[in-house]
Order: C-alpha cells, then structure tokens, then sequence
C-alpha cells in the first residue's frame, strides 16, 4: 500500500479553522501604541510551495505591521552590501536575553549578539545606511521587499511608524548606548528614522510568504528565477533564523517546530521549510517573549502533519 503525502491544504483550512476558535489568544503589544488596537480575534495562515502554489487561509490577506521580521530582510541587503564584514559589528550567538535588552551590550562593549534583537538590527540597518540618505535607504528596502514578493503595493504604515519614533524610548537608548562604543557610523536619529520605518511595513501573510521564498529555494526564487543571494548565504541567513528568530524563545520554537522562523511583535512568522515551502503565519497576540502565541502553536501543527521539521519527522 503507498503511503499518502498529507494534505497541505487541508492541513492549513482545518489549522485556521482551530486556531480562530482559541480561548487563550496572547495579549498584543502595548508598547507601540499603534499596535496595541489590533483585534486578537485575527488570524491568517500562506504557504508556498517549491512549485509556487499559494495554500492560505484566514486572515490571509489582510496587511499586519511585520515589525522585527523586516530584520530578515535588512540583514540579507546589508550582506550583500558589506559582506562578512558585517560581522565586525554584530555576533551571530543566541543572546538568551530580552529583544530589548540593554545589559548584555555593556558586557560585550557595544557589539549586540546578533542581528535580530534590536541592538542588532539596528546596526544592520545603520550599515545599509552608510553612505545614503535615510529616504534612499528605506527606498532600498522597501523595493527589495516589493522586488522579493513581487507586489509593488507593499507599503509603510505611517502610523506605525510614527507611533514608534515617539514612543521607542529603548531603542533610542540602546542606539546611543552603541554610538558611544563607535559602533553606529551614522546620526543617531537618522538610523532610528530608517529602522522604525522598515519596521512599520505593512504585508500580507501571502505577501511574506512569497518574500520567503529564496530562503527556502536555496537563494532563488524557483518562480521568477531570479537568484537572490549564493546558496550558502541563503544557508547562513537560516540558520541565524533558528538560533536567534525568536529570541529568548528560540530554543523552545526549535523545539516545538523545528523550521527556521523570524517572529515580529505584530504577531507574525516568517518560517522556511528548507526545499519544501515558505510558510507565513499571522496572530496578533503575544506570548511572554514577544512571540506570536498562537502562531507558533499554528506552526507547530503545520510542520508535523506535513513532517517538515529539519530535524526529521
Ligand atoms: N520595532 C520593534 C522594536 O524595535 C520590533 C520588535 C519586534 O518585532 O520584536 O521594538
């Protein structure tokens, strides 16, 4: 008798169905104002295939504020601008901390973990900066967003953004903090100017996953054809997606799903199924570490009944 593959669209029609019905949702986040008036009721679910089929379901349609899983995309640019040089300004190690934190950069002289906690993030973004004016910059990033989903109305949300600039007390410490060790090459207010804004883009869970998809086609989108980045960057950039995607809950989403993954505090994850699939998931409450609670819990079903788990079924 021959085995089935499973069923990928039913998979994610019934995993959306049960996730809407959930009692315990997560709370959003209350510290970017903006942010804190998104209904918890939502959820939205987009996997592409390696043939490029599109199964969503959901809320899957609808444009969330994608927040830290802008960092992706703004580490791939600045490699591809500076290369391995990047690496004298920011680790790759798990920080185990807070998204926020600002103990551990004390210890480490300014130089944050890696490039997805903020710290982190913000000296990728500062790189792609240099040289440029911060309207240049974020042009930059926004288009490759477009480039990569192929959808030239990805677009920022200005309240977002604006709601962070006045309210991102941390960041502006953390930058400042960093400027003093000499690791922020550029004005202060103008890196926090681009990285609120890449931050504040607005997509889809089908646009992201579309966006994903060289991560998961080892660098090319298998659709376009067109190459991205080398395989072994396409390599790189996932395995910092496992070991740092989720930050102080990376371990346990490893665990539980077993796909690199990079979460945002508008409640969506980006995950990449190596091979196989791009896979967006979107549910605005958050768990205690700032990670979509019922997204990971959506992406956990998702990748054992397709056993898609890098680490074996
Ligand atoms: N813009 C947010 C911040 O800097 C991103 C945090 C996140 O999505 O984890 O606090």
């Amino acid at each position: 008798m021959t085995k089935h593959a499973p069923d990928l669209a039913s998979a994610v029609r019934e995993i959306a169905a049960e996730m809407k019905e959930k009692r315990d949702r997560g709370e959003v986040a209350s510290y970017i104002p903006e942010l804190a008036c998104v209904d918890t009721g939502k959820f939205g679910i987009a996997v592409v295939d390696a043939d490029g089929e599109v199964t969503a379901a959901g809320d899957c349609d609808e444009p969330f504020s994608i927040q830290s899983i802008s960092k992706v995309f703004t580490l791939t640019l600045a490699l591809g601008k500076v290369g391995d040089r990047l690496w004298r300004v920011v680790g790759r190690e798990p920080s185990g901390s807070p998204f926020n934190s600002i103990v551990q950069l004390e210890r480490e002289r300014g130089i944050p973990r890696n490039p997805f906690i903020n710290a982190g993030a913000i000296v990728v973004t500062d790189q792609i900066l240099s040289g440029h004016q911060p309207r240049e910059a974020l042009g930059e990033i926004l288009r490759f967003m477009q480039f990569l989903a192929n959808d030239d109305s990805i677009s920022i949300d200005e309240h977002v953004a604006a709601s962070e600039q006045r309210t991102g007390f941390r960041n502006v410490a953390l930058t400042n903090y960093m400027k003093s060790f000499g690791v922020i090459e550029n004005p202060v207010e103008y890196t926090l100017g681009v990285y609120f804004h890449h931050c504040a883009i607005a997509m889809s869970c089908r646009q992201l996953a579309m966006a994903g998809q060289f991560l998961a086609h080892l660098g090319r989108n298998p659709i376009t054809g067109h190459s991205v980045v080398q395989p072994e960057r396409a390599r790189r950039i996932n395995s910092i997606m496992m070991m740092c995607g989720h930050y102080d809950g990376s371990g346990e989403f490893a665990y539980r799903v077993g796909l690199p993954g990079k979460s945002g505090v508008g409640g969506g994850i980006l995950a990449v199924a190596p091979g196989k699939a791009s896979v967006a998931v979107w549910a605005p409450g958050l768990d205690a570490n700032g990670n979509s609670h019922l997204g990971r819990i959506a992406l956990e079903a998702l990748t054992r009944r397709m056993g898609w788990s890098v680490f074996g079924a």
